[in-house]
C-alpha cells in the first residue's frame, strides 16, 4: 500500500473508510466526509461516464485514494473467504476491498468498509472489520455456507467454480448447519 501516495501519516486510532464499487456507483464518496480509500479493481469496475468523472472527480480533490492491498492480505482474505463458503460469491473487487482494509486495520486505523454486499459484510465480520451498509442494515452475524451440488452432494472448495465437475449441476450455496 501507499505506493502511489508515498508515507502516509497514520494517527492511531483515526477512522478511514473504504469503499466497494456499489458504493462508489451511489456516489457515496461525495457526501461522506473523513479519509476515503478505494482499490484499483474497483475502480476498474466503475464504467459508464457518469460515475466515472464522479469518481475522477473526488481522486483528483484527494478525497478518495486508490491504494493496493498487499498481496498477503489478498491471500488472507481469500482464504477465510474459501471458509466461510463464500468463495463463488465474492469477485476480485470485493477481496481486494476486504483486504485493504485488514491491511490499514494492521496499520493502526479503524476502518469502516462501506458496501451492501452481503456476502462481503459476511468476510468483514468474520476478519473483525466493522461494516455499513448504506442502504441496507447489515448482517448481525457470520453466517458459513457451503457450494453444493443439489444433484450429487459434491461440495466445492475451490475458487469461482460454479458448476458440479462430477454431474455438471449448478451448484447451490447453502448454510452451513455444522
Ligand atoms: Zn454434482
Amino acid at each position: 500500500m501507499g505506493r502511489a501516495n508515498g508515507k502516509a501519516n497514520i494517527v492511531s486510532g483515526e477512522i478511514v473508510y473504504v469503499l466497494d464499487t456499489s458504493t462508489l456507483l451511489a456516489g457515496i464518496q461525495l457526501m461522506l466526509e473523513g479519509r476515503m480509500y478505494v482499490t484499483s479493481r474497483v475502480v476498474g469496475e466503475v464504467i459508464d461516464s457518469e460515475n466515472r468523472s464522479k469518481l475522477e472527480l473526488a481522486i483528483s480533490l484527494g478525497k478518495v485514494k486508490v491504494v493496493e492491498p498487499n498481496d498477503h492480505y489478498v491471500r488472507l482474505a481469500r482464504r477465510i473467504a474459501l471458509r466461510l463458503g463464500e468463495h463463488t460469491s465474492l469477485s476480485d473487487a470485493d477481496i481486494s476491498v476486504a483486504a485493504l482494509a485488514l491491511e490499514l486495520k494492521d496499520r493502526g486505523y479503524k476502518v469502516i468498509v462501506l458496501t451492501d454486499d452481503y456476502a462481503l459484510q459476511n468476510l468483514l465480520k468474520s476478519l473483525g472489520i466493522e461494516c455499513k451498509g448504506y442502504r441496507t442494515r447489515g448482517i448481525s452475524r457470520v453466517q458459513k455456507y457451503i457450494m453444493k451440488c443439489p444433484g450429487c452432494g459434491y461440495v466445492s472448495k475451490k475458487w469461482g467454480e460454479k458448476i458440479c465437475p462430477r454431474c455438471g449441476t449448478q451448484l447451490k450455496k447453502t448454510i452451513a448447519t455444522t
